[in-house]
């Protein structure tokens, strides 16, 4: 193989990356909100427009106001969930897929909601905060999808979506603000941390938790983080590459590398 920075017409940043991605035995993605941001989806920390434009997400996102005013709940996250499942997937997700297909990228643990990493072909994901796919009741664990809640919404007078078993309040698959997160998705995500030698930290500034803690568990196992995201992370100065441009710009530059150092091999 050629010495580091040899490939004309590579940016040295993404051929860097490229070899510690086919170095590395494990590979696992941390990815948050910027990432679905091509997609069209707003940070949910950036000021939203239109009929949301004065409401605070984190005040309406509330387990205690879907127990207290699901009315109000459902008004806000009944038109998230109609926005988001018709988002489309950009090629950021895209060449998460296709690095997990070619067998160099173990997982995806996210942060978002979005089914975006699904719908790109991703088929290991850990979704941290829950995701979209639809509504459960929590009374007698009953299920609903996305259609079907978006369908009960539709035609429920006062726009919130019941058990069709009980007639309890739905609830999304998504962790508000106020609950637990769940402790499935966190182990997983803890232990695919550990055992990483590469995590590559996309579009988020990792300062929540749980992703805040997770590139440390990499680090701690002996393992690097790479960090793809245009805000600055609490890891920037230990990480073994940092790409501070556009996230598809920055990846599909990545996977352009990996390609021509196979050439090249
Ligand atoms: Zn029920």
């Amino acid at each position: 193989m050629p010495d580091a920075g040899a490939l004309e017409g590579i940016d040295p940043r993404h051929e860097r990356l490229a070899r510690l991605v086919l170095g590395a035995r494990s590979v696992v993605a941390l990815t948050g909100a910027g990432i679905s941001v091509p997609s069209g989806i707003p940070d949910f920390r950036t000021p939203a427009t239109g009929i949301w434009a004065n409401v605070d997400p984190m005040e309406v996102a509330h387990v205690d106001v879907w127990r207290r005013d699901p009315q109000r709940f459902w008004a806000f996250y009944g038109h998230r969930f109609a926005v988001l499942g018709e988002v489309e997937p950009n090629p950021a997700h895209a060449a998460l897929a296709e690095l997990e297909r070619r067998g160099a990228l173990d997982a995806v643990l996210t942060q978002n909601i979005d089914l975006l990493h699904e719908k790109a072909g991703s088929r290991e994901v850990v979704e941290l905060h829950g995701s979209i796919a639809g509504a459960h009741c929590p009374a007698c664990g009953h299920r609903a999808d996305l259609a079907e809640t978006l369908g009960l919404i539709e035609t429920a007078v006062d726009g919130v979506p019941r058990c069709t078993a009980c007639g309890g309040v739905l609830k999304p698959d998504v962790v508000l603000f106020g609950d637990m997160l769940p402790p499935v998705a966190v182990d997983r995500a803890e232990r695919f941390a550990a055992r990483a030698d590469l995590m590559l930290c996309i579009g988020s500034s990792l300062v929540v938790h749980p992703v805040a803690d997770l590139p440390l568990r990499t680090l701690r196992g002996g393992g690097q983080v790479a960090i793809v995201t245009t805000s600055e992370t609490p890891y920037d100065d230990v990480a073994a590459v940092r790409l501070d441009g556009d996230v598809v710009d920055e990846l599909t530059g990545v996977i352009a590398a990996i390609d021509r150092l196979r050439e090249s091999a």
